[in-house]
C-alpha cells in the first residue's frame, strides 16, 4: 500500500503555508510536468520533468536499492558492484532530466 504523505510548504511569493498537492500534466508525447499550485496567488511551481524512459529507470533504481541492502554485510563485492550501477543510473536520470528541460 501507497503510504500517503502530506507535507506543508511556505511559498516564496506571498509567504502563506499551504499543503503540498502534487500534479502531473502532459507537455507533449514524450514529456510530462509534475508541478504544484500555491493556491493562495497561483504561483506555480515545478518539481520535475519526466517521461516513460524516466520513470522506468526509477523503478529500476528503487529494485538496486533494495538488492544493494540484501548484499550489503552478506557479499561486499557484490554490494559495490550494485551501488556503482546505482550512482551510474542516477546521474544518467539527472542528464535526462536535464535534456527534457532544455528541449
Ligand atoms: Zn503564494
Amino acid at each position: 500500500m501507497m503510504e500517503m504523505i502530506s507535507m506543508v510548504v511556505n511559498c516564496e511569493d506571498c509567504k502563506n503555508d499551504f499543503e503540498l498537492k502534487l500534479q502531473t500534466e502532459q507537455v507533449d508525447d514524450n514529456c510530462e510536468r509534475v508541478f504544484f499550485d500555491c493556491p493562495y496567488c497561483t504561483r506555480r511551481y515545478i518539481t520535475q520533468y519526466t517521461n516513460d524512459k524516466i520513470r522506468e529507470k526509477q523503478a529500476r533504481i528503487r529494485e538496486m536499492r533494495e538488492e544493494y541492502n540484501n548484499a550489503r554485510g552478506i557479499d561486499t563485492d557484490k554490494a559495490v558492484k550494485i551501488f556503482e550501477k546505482y550512482e551510474k543510473l542516477k546521474k544518467e536520470i539527472k542528464t535526462d532530466m536535464e535534456n527534457l528541460i532544455r528541449r
